[in-house]
């Protein structure tokens, strides 16, 4: 086994980090850490260290960490096949069996599900597809994509371009032309509008009855969001935020696609979060929780709609011109089976629900007076803290300040993991679906803690 040191200069020297300041990393300004283990809640690293990780990597280990049923199934199918493609009508036990459990846990009115790698190729497809759409019902203006701003959709070309968050843009010439982006459902950071909740409702269902009307509704072919907000700030939406939404894409003939990556199969304590709020999306994007990221996959989910459309462009142009070599991989679609079955049978969509409501109580409670808390917020087992210069009149610290982010730092160093979330100084919470009382307990303790130790 190679030595820490000898791990850390290779690493700094060699190893590309994904959203990471690459210089302080490259120059050693900042650490490094390496993981080795991980059992239900907690992950261990080569230093010893054992962390309560509350974020369950980047909101995606749902089922816990350690798993050996999933790991089972992964291994049984490398064995067996590890893999062949799923074009011109090939398939697997596991990709077959995988697709009709996804349909049987999905909204209503969904008909076939298409298996990528990530979120972010899920909405590259998805886009594609309602594209496609809108030329077969011989409509080639109707293509433009609005998502709200601090909306997370993924970082490649067109995804990043749809994420509505400033470091995803700036210096990568994003976004594209075609993908607009409309208010975000954000209540509480805009004291400036002078409104009460439901009046915000309606000025974010004008706001996007405004850019309809101002590019005109035969160019914008649908509306991509999350049931809530999260890389964006971890915002639930306002009551009755999804209805007025919905009655205006309704109105002007616009697809919605609703991007369940995080909210999909638990998360916020319902099955998906459309269930949650009453949405009715055309097309639905899953990752993280299909696997618990046990295996890469991910998914469209498309509806009657769309998918009937999809049937008569191929009867009209042959097959559709969409694979990727790993679509519906067999050892991603494996874990993602016995995934799903660990989900049902450990009960985590009724954990996320109570321990989710148990663990949101106990922040507000321990936090919700604090001076510099302006707000504690969540849904299920996802909850934000977000941090103020003065609660009275709701101002902001200066970002330089890097408050989110230092209190995270004191958070890590009673061995909790939360995440300083990019815009804002909100501090995230994710855990694992399986997170105990006693577990959401230790959680609240030590970020209370850690609050002190930054903030007073
Ligand atoms: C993580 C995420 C994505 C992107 O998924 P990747 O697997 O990172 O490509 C897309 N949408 C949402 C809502 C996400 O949270």
């Amino acid at each position: 086994m190679l030595t820490n040191d000898v791990l850390d200069q290779w690493d700094r020297e060699s190893f590309f980090h994904p959203s990471t300041h690459l210089a302080q990393f490259a120059r050693g300004e900042m650490p490094s850490r390496i993981v080795t283990g991980g059992k239900g809640v907690h992950i261990e690293d080569r230093d010893g260290n054992r962390l309560l990780d509350a974020f369950a990597g980047l909101y995606c280990v749902n089922v816990g960490y350690g798993r050996p049923e999933i790991a089972e199934a992964i291994a049984a199918q490398a064995k067996e096949l590890a893999y062949y493609h799923a074009y011109v009508g090939h398939g697997t036990e596991a990709s077959i069996t995988l697709a009709r459990m996804v349909l049987e846990r999905a909204p209503k009115g969904m008909s076939k599900v298409y298996f990528g790698l990530g979120g972010s190729d899920a909405n590259e497809t998805n886009v594609k597809l309602v594209w496609y759409y809108n030329n077969i019902l011989g409509r080639p203006a109707k293509k433009k994509i609005i998502s709200r701003w601090r909306g997370y959709h993924g970082s490649g070309l067109v995804t990043g371009s749809l994420t509505g968050l400033k470091l995803f843009h700036d210096k990568f010439d994003l976004p594209l032309d075609r993908m607009l982006h409309t208010e975000a459902p954000y209540f509480y950071r805009r004291p400036d509008l002078a409104m009460d909740e439901a009046g915000f409702v309606a000025y974010c269902a004008d706001r996007l009855e405004a850019l309809i009307a101002r590019e005109g509704a035969d160019t914008i072919a649908a509306f991509i969001g999350e049931p809530m907000l999260g890389t964006g700030g971890i915002v639930p939406p306002p009551a009755g935020y999804w209805q007025a939404i919905q009655a205006v894409l309704r109105k002007h003939d616009i697809l919605l696609i609703a991007d369940e990556v995080v909210t999909g199969f638990g998360r916020l304590g319902s099955m998906f979060g459309s269930h949650h709020y009453g949405i009715e999306p055309d097309i639905i994007t899953i990752a993280k929780g299909l696997t618990s990221a046990y295996a890469p996959l991910s998914g469209s989910i498309v509806g009657d709609r769309v998918w009937k459309v999809l049937e008569q462009g191929t009867d009209e142009n042959g097959p559709i011109g969409h694979g990727w070599t790993y679509s519906a991989h067999p050892i991603g679609a494996a874990a993602g089976v016995a995934n799903l079955k660990l989900v049902d049978s450990l009960g985590l969509v009724k954990n996320a629900a109570e321990t989710g409501a148990y663990l949101n109580a106990a922040m507000r409670q321990v936090l919700g007076t604090h001076p510099h808390v302006g707000d504690v917020r969540g849904e299920g087992l996802l909850c934000a803290v977000e941090f103020v210069e003065d609660r009275a009149k709701r101002t902001f610290f200066d970002p330089a300040r890097k408050v989110g982010p230092a209190v995270a730092a004191a958070l890590l160093k009673r061995g909790v993991i939360a995440r300083a979330m990019p815009q804002g100084d909100i501090l995230g919470f994710a855990p694992p679906l399986c997170l105990t009382r006693a577990e959401a307990d230790e959680v609240v303790g030590k970020t209370t803690e850690a609050v002190s130790d930054v903030l007073g």
